[in-house]
């Protein structure tokens, strides 16, 4: 088998590997240098928006729209795009071999890539609920969703069952924007989780009662406190048979329980820490020349002094640009600054967009609107962890209030009481 050669190679196709080749190119790189390996078919794309617009019934999201760098506002980069800067997409190549010692990477094909320096951008992969042996859940009407070709296949299922029965396990983001656009494709939904308010993890009680009303208005069924514990099939669809007894009929099941990163090919070879590739301010890893970008990482957050993995598109796209400067500028001679993340989340579904910054601990406020019966909810809520907000989230924010909220958890805004922050609420962060 051939065995190739690369100055740099970025070990996965998604978004940390777009953005990292965007760098590269700014920052100069020669024909030949760089290979971004994937196992996936396409150019990268900006991952989030297979839950939400590519599943859209009407003026569906489709490639080569939303390959990166769209997501961020930047420059489209189709797959000509790399051809013309000499950077290698070797496309379709699943790598079931990492040797960090001798720097070789082996293909399921058995091809090998010798490189110089690595980037691993391997990403996440989805937790299944066969993994957990729940009972037929490797049925074919239960989809997940990670990459598009899973997307692919719940795009035809949607149309192949057309206004028929949707059952959403989980009350994650995927959870979350999936029983809307599911909803929006006339499904009649419900969604199953078994904490006792969606998106537990960030929401506070406050904010998920304004998202569960919100989709209790536009139709979709909600039963916490319990779980799907075996799946029926036949011809008709599938039963899910829930632990408190209760049968749902759904033609399709999607499942969105959340994700683990792929750090499997390095075992015992690279450290870890909180289940990911341990790194620095700079993205390097414990072995000399090998970096680690986006889901994957477990990164100095500096902000809080702490070890974090962050399994978000902004963080995913910056890590990769630090990585590949920092990369460049070793190359130089030359620093860099340590990467000094401000954590950012977002999520879009219905009619609703809400963006998050900073860290959700401590006490919390809620402001504004959040009325889910309201012709035009607009809220928000402030984390407060030694008289200072630390997070802040908000709902419905134009361009300039989302900038404002991110600038009171970046510098983190002294508040001498709760009870004007409450009063005061958006007004709060947009004086300062
Ligand atoms: P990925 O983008 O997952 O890329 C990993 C790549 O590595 C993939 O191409 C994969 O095929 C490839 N790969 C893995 N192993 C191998 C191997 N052995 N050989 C070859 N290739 C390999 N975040 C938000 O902040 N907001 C959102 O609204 C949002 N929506 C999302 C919606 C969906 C459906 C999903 C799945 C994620 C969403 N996220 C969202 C999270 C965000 O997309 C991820 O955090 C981000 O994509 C991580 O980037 P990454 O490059 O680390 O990994």
């Amino acid at each position: 088998m051939a065995e190739k050669h690369f100055k740099y190679v970025v070990l996965g196709g998604g978004v940390a590997a777009g953005y990292a080749a965007r760098e590269f190119a700014k920052q100069g790189v020669k024909p030949g240098e760089l290979a971004i390996i994937s196992k996936e078919a396409v150019a990268p794309y900006e991952r989030p928006a297979l839950s939400k617009a590519y599943l859209f019934p009407e003026g569906a999201a489709r490639l080569p729209g939303f390959h990166v760098c769209v997501g961020s506002g930047g420059e489209r980069l189709p797959p000509e795009w790399y051809a013309e800067k000499g950077i290698e997409l070797i496309l379709n190549t699943e790598i079931v071999k990492a040797d960090l010692a001798s720097k070789t990477l082996t293909s399921a094909s058995g091809a090998s890539f010798k490189y110089d320096i690595l980037i691993i951008a391997t990403g996440s992969t989805v937790i299944r609920l066969s993994d957990f042996g729940v009972q037929g859940a490797d049925s074919k009407n239960i989809f997940y969703l990670r990459e598009i070709d899973d997307a692919d296949k719940l795009v035809e299922a949607i149309k192949a069952k057309k206004n028929g029965k949707a059952v959403i396990v989980g009350g994650g983001y995927i959870g979350l924007e999936l029983s809307a656009v599911m909803k929006i494709n006339n499904f009649d939904v419900t969604m199953v989780y078994p904490e006792p308010w969606c998106m537990p993890r960030l929401f506070t009680a406050g904010i998920a009662a304004f998202y569960e009303g919100y989709y209790a208005k536009k139709g979709v069924k909600i039963i916490k406190g319990t779980v799907a514990v075996g799946f029926d099939s036949d011809a008709n669809g599938e039963a899910v048979k829930l632990k408190d007894g209760r049968v749902l009929d759904a033609d399709i099941v999607v499942v969105g329980v959340g994700g683990r990163p792929l750090t499997k090919l390095f075992k015992g070879q690279v450290e870890e820490e909180k289940g990911g590739i341990k790194t620095d301010g700079f993205f390097r890893t414990n072995v000399p020349d090998v970096y680690a970008v986006g889901d994957v990482a477990t990164f100095p957050m500096k902000l809080y002094n702490e070890m974090r993995r962050v399994e978000h598109v902004d963080h995913a796209r910056k890590s990769a640009e630090q990585a590949v400067k920092a990369i460049k500028a070793s190359e130089e001679g030359k620093t860099i600054d340590e990467y000094d993340y401000l954590p950012y989340f977002y999520s879009r579904s219905f009619d609703l967009s809400w963006q998050f910054y900073g860290d959700n601990v401590g006490d919390t406020v809620l402001f504004g609107d959040s009325d889910p019966a309201s012709p035009k909810p607009k809220f928000g809520s402030y984390w407060i962890k030694d008289g200072k907000i630390v997070g802040a989230f908000l709902e419905s924010g134009t361009p300039d209030e989302n900038k404002a909220i991110a600038k009171v958890a970046r510098i983190q805004t002294p508040v001498e009481s709760l009870d004007q922050l409450t009063k005061e609420g958006l007004t709060f962060a947009c004086k300062i």
